[in-house]
């Protein structure tokens, strides 16, 4: 079945649930859906691609696209700061493509009272100690920058109850086929 149409469908959870590596299975699935990329000041990780992971800018570039209303949600997440690019988002709802979001809950609850018809769903860890090793078993984090991730991490769990939906990232391919009857796509 097809994504519906020009929806906006975002996805959030703590660091480290898994969203990242649902998104990825998803996308493979259902090249109709457009994912955004966001900007951020994080510095880049290994592996990661200038404007396929993230568009990477300053501090002064971000704050410069913030002050032109380039972002259409931006938030501060373990000393960094992210946000979704505005006229991406616009355009392809506009041309009618389904698009989704994967972002940390500040920015949801931002765009939840810009597009209230959208769809947000929190990815959940099977259990705080299992979303502890994934975050360490991704060996991309600095041992402070875990500290943060996993503080903020207690924080983001309790406002799951906030969201259209809930999603436990337990095993990969039954998650996943979670997200897609969630998303309208089985
Ligand atoms: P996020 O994008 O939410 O920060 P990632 O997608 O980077 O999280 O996943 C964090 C780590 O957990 C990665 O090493 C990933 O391979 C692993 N992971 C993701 N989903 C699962 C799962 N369902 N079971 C076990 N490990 C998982
Ligand atoms: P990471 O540094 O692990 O790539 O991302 C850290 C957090 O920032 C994750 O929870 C991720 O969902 C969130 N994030 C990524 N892009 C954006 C964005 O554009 N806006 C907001 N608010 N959060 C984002």
């Amino acid at each position: 079945m097809d994504a519906p149409a020009g929806r906006l469908f975002l996805i959030t959870g703590p660091s480290g649930v898994g969203k990242g590596t649902l998104v990825q299975a998803l996308l493979e699935r259902h090249p109709q859906i457009w994912l955004s990329i966001s900007a951020t000041t994080r510095a880049p990780r290994a592996g990661e691609e200038e404007g396929r992971h993230y568009f990477f800018l300053d501090r002064e570039a971000f704050a410069a696209t913030v002050a032109q209303g380039g972002l259409l949600e931006w938030a501060e997440f373990a000393g960094n700061c992210y946000g979704t690019p505005r006229q991406p988002v616009e355009a392809q709802l506009a041309a009618g493509r389904p698009v989704l979001l994967e972002i940390e809950l500040e920015g949801a609850r931002q765009v939840r009272k810009s597009f209230p018809s959208g769809f947000q769903i929190f990815v959940e860890p099977p259990s705080f100690e299992e979303l502890e090793r994934r975050i360490r078993g991704r060996g991309t984090d600095s041992e402070e920058a875990i500290t943060r991730r996993l503080a903020r991490a207690r924080v983001e769990l309790e406002a799951a109850a906030e969201f259209d939906a809930l999603l436990v990232n337990g095993d990969l391919q039954q998650a996943l086929a979670h997200l897609e009857q969630l998303m309208g796509l089985a």
